[in-house]
């Protein structure tokens, strides 16, 4: 694996304190790539040169072009679809059947968002026949965009592609566990002809790396996606430069499934809702409350499909479940399956390493049952293939229980019933709920978190009002009275 370089002002570079550092196959834990490591030093090199494309370049000023650019850069991503697909796959453990697709989603992210860059609006106010006040919007200037390590890709592109579009520029810094898809990523910017400086990636750690890009003062904007605590710490550290900020955090999702609903389909959604992505998912349904008519029936059902998950290599075309990314996140993971059965919980399948797979991070699919919406395991962000299951005794409960959490980021309500699914839908605390339906995303709609899973919200016109300065022109047309001073 060639080793992955910094991209600064449309260069490949290393960092200027020439500091490596190693990522991991998740698969076996075997060094994977070898990674340049940015520190202050490399991060204000990239805000500067993003500064100064801002500022110089025709990217600021030409909507036409800048779409032009973010559909060759689609088109780039897509010549790449099976590279990209693949590098997934070794820097993350996502497996094959999943990581592939997600080039095209990617390149789908710039082609979307390169039709938003023309179609920008404003807002115009006729004041009694004596005003016309308008809006326009501007790109606000340099943004630092900091991203998980889960389906880094996926997310990377979709702060860039409304970052670019409405004509900033960037500094990317990727989450430390998995670089490789944004080493890529850069090799497509450079092939399609965005300017330098427009766009530029500093690898590295979150508190070398991601923190001087928060503290720099030639940053305007911060898009952040990543755990809760760590939004809360990057909010400290750029306040004192005034930063605007929008955060995707962690979640805790419930899956609500009353005893009318189409049960087969809540099924299948409930599996594929926590146990795809490896369970490393931001809008994983990881608590399953389940009416108390059909709990029975359905944890039995339940029970049958999490222990036929088939878990294994992630580069073999059948593998449901992979590795979790890193060894550090394995334990993490398998520290509160233990926690589960401290506090009382039942470990009802899973709950450990699979037979027949004794390196690499596998953990079995875990089904956790007798659970109580009080214990930690029911209440913390385990990001892994957990799943918590609650039993409850209607409608108000449901809502009360699925709301008795710090988190709000999304939530999933399976009913036949049409004015309980809106009556429930409308009463959850979470930025997105789906009916009937697994995660299915319009990038026109709105994506973001109630509560502790974020503020603000990005997709459609939405990434405008953060990715945008709003301006507001006052023009008299007439002669309006000016209160006269200094005449008499
Ligand atoms: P993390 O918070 O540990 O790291 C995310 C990024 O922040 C990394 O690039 C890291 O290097 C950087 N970072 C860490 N400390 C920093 C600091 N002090 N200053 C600046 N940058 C810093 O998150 P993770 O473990 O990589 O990702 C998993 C989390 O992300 C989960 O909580 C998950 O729910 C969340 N997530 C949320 C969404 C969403 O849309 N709401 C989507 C995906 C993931």
């Amino acid at each position: 694996m060639k080793p992955v370089l910094h991209f600064i002002d449309g260069r490949f570079v290393e960092g200027a304190a020439g500091r490596w550092f190693t990522t991991l196959n998740p698969a076996t834990n075997e060094p994977l790539a070898q990674v340049a490591e940015g520190l202050a030093e490399d991060v204000d090199r990239a805000v500067r040169s993003a500064r100064r494309a801002f500022e110089e370049s025709w990217w600021r000023h030409k909507p036409a072009e800048r779409a032009a650019a973010l559909r060759r850069l689609a088109e780039a991503l897509e010549a790449r679809e099976e590279e990209f697909a693949r590098l997934e796959v070794l820097d993350t453990g996502l497996p094959i059947r999943q990581a592939r697709g997600q080039a095209a989603r990617a390149a789908q992210n710039f082609r979307f968002f390169a039709e938003m860059a023309t179609r920008m609006t404003g807002e115009s106010y006729l004041v009694e026949g004596a005003f016309i006040n308008y809006t326009v919007r501007k790109p606000v200037g340099v943004a630092g965009l900091i991203t998980p390590w889960n389906t880094p890709l996926m997310l990377e592109t979709w702060k860039l592609a409304p970052c670019l579009a409405a004509g900033n520029t960037c500094v990317l810094k990727p989450a430390e566990w998995s670089p490789l898809t944004a080493g890529l990523l850069a090799e497509a910017v450079a092939e399609a002809g965005v300017p330098p400086g427009v766009v530029n990636v500093v690898h590295g750690f979150g508190e070398t790396a991601g923190a001087p890009l928060v503290a720099h003062p030639g940053v305007q904007l911060i898009s952040f996606t990543g755990e809760t605590t760590t939004g809360k710490e990057i909010l400290r550290n750029g306040a004192a430069t005034l930063k605007r900020f929008s955060m995707e955090l962690g979640g805790k999702s419930p899956v609500l499934v009353f005893g009318d609903a189409d049960l087969d389909r809540a099924l299948d959604a409930a599996v594929f809702g926590v146990f795809s992505l490896n369970g490393e998912r931001c809008t994983a349904g990881s608590r399953l409350f389940v009416e108390a008519p059909v709990y029975d029936e359905f944890i039995a059902r339940l029970e049958e499909r999490v222990r036929r998950i088939r878990v294994g290599d992630p580069l073999d075309e059948r593998t449901e479940v992979g590795p979790l990314i890193h060894p550090d996140h394995w334990r993490r993971v398998h520290a509160y399956i233990e926690l589960a059965r401290e506090e009382g919980a039942r470990v009802a399948v899973g709950g450990g390493r699979p037979a027949g797979l004794p390196r690499g991070n596998y953990l079995e699919p875990t089904l956790l049952t007798g659970v109580r919406n009080e214990m930690r395991v029911a209440q913390e962000e385990i990001f892994g293939p957990v799943l918590a299951v609650l039993r409850f005794e209607g409608e108000g409960e449901a809502v009360r229980l699925a709301n008795d959490v710090k988190y709000g980021l999304a939530a999933y309500v399976w009913t036949r019933d049409v004015q309980r699914a809106h009556r429930v839908a409308q009463s959850l605390e979470a930025g997105m709920v789906w009916v009937n339906s697994q995660n299915v995303r319009d990038l026109r709609t709105p994506f973001g978190g109630a509560k502790e899973s974020g503020i603000g919200r990005e997709g459609g016109h939405y990434s405008f009002e953060f990715y945008t300065e709003l301006s507001t022109i006052h023009v008299a047309l007439g002669e309006h009275p000016i209160p006269r001073f200094g005449v008499e």
